[in-house]
């Protein structure tokens, strides 16, 4: 066997037996970096962070005690659909979180528990860094619509309410920030709202601002659907 070959192997035997102490819980790490441990909200999101909201998809109890981490007041919704091609599924009524926002909105659970990572790590740092105060208030156009995407026949993903359209934020102190009128420039608030974009990007699927189309000029879309976009 050649050098290469050997210590190749022998990573590949050390890597596997670790992961199994790491599962038969022999090692101890801390969760954020155990793969089998359930999301914390209060982690700051890392490598595994995609992996660990994937799994909340599939599983609705797992997803609402994950989401029972997060600063947010929020009732888990019966499955319904409003129309047959509008399946509401393991949704859950977000009514506040650690911002209060323009009207309660109903969201996947998956959906929620991003949101709860962005304004947690994203959002507020943010927020502090650049006007030194939180976020109050979210403005948003709301997250469930039974459509399709714009010129197309595909269905969007808020009609699963799996997308949240973010129009706008107050300041503690009553400042105002709106997506629409603050995205240009070179102000405070233009910084702010660049950052907020890319924090976003960080942690849902899709993130769509006025850079992308004339249809977004006044909201950032942020959806957990498939794929992966941030403009
Ligand atoms: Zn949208």
């Amino acid at each position: 066997m050649s050098i290469g070959r050997f210590v190749f192997l022998s990573i590949v035997v050390a890597s596997l037996a670790a992961a199994m102490a790491v599962w038969r819980g022999h090692l101890e790490v801390p969760r954020q970096w155990n793969p089998w441990a359930p999301l914390d909200l209060r982690d700051a999101p890392n490598l595994l962070t995609g992996h660990k909201l994937r799994r909340l998809q599939q599983d609705r109890e797992l997803c609402l005690s994950v989401l029972e981490t997060a600063e947010m007041r929020f009732t888990p919704m019966p499955d319904i659909a409003p129309e047959p091609r509008c399946l509401l599924e393991n949704t859950v009524r977000i009514e506040r979180s650690s911002a209060q926002f323009s009207a309660p909105f109903r969201a996947t659970c998956h959906l929620a528990a991003a949101y709860a990572l962005f304004e947690r790590h994203g959002l507020q740092p943010a927020a502090h860094e650049v006007f030194g105060q939180s976020v109050a208030r979210i403005d948003h156009f709301g997250s469930f619509a039974c459509r399709t995407i714009a010129r197309s026949n595909r269905l969007s993903q808020h009609a699963t309410a799996n997308a949240f359209d973010i129009a706008g934020f107050r300041l503690e102190d009553g400042t105002r920030i709106t997506v629409a009128r603050d995205w240009q420039g070179e102000g405070d608030a233009a910084r702010f709202l660049r950052r907020v974009r890319d924090e976003a990007c960080q942690v849902f699927n899709i993130t769509l601002g006025p850079d992308y189309n004339q249809a977004h000029h006044d909201h950032f879309h942020v959806d957990m659907g498939g794929g992966r976009l941030c403009r």
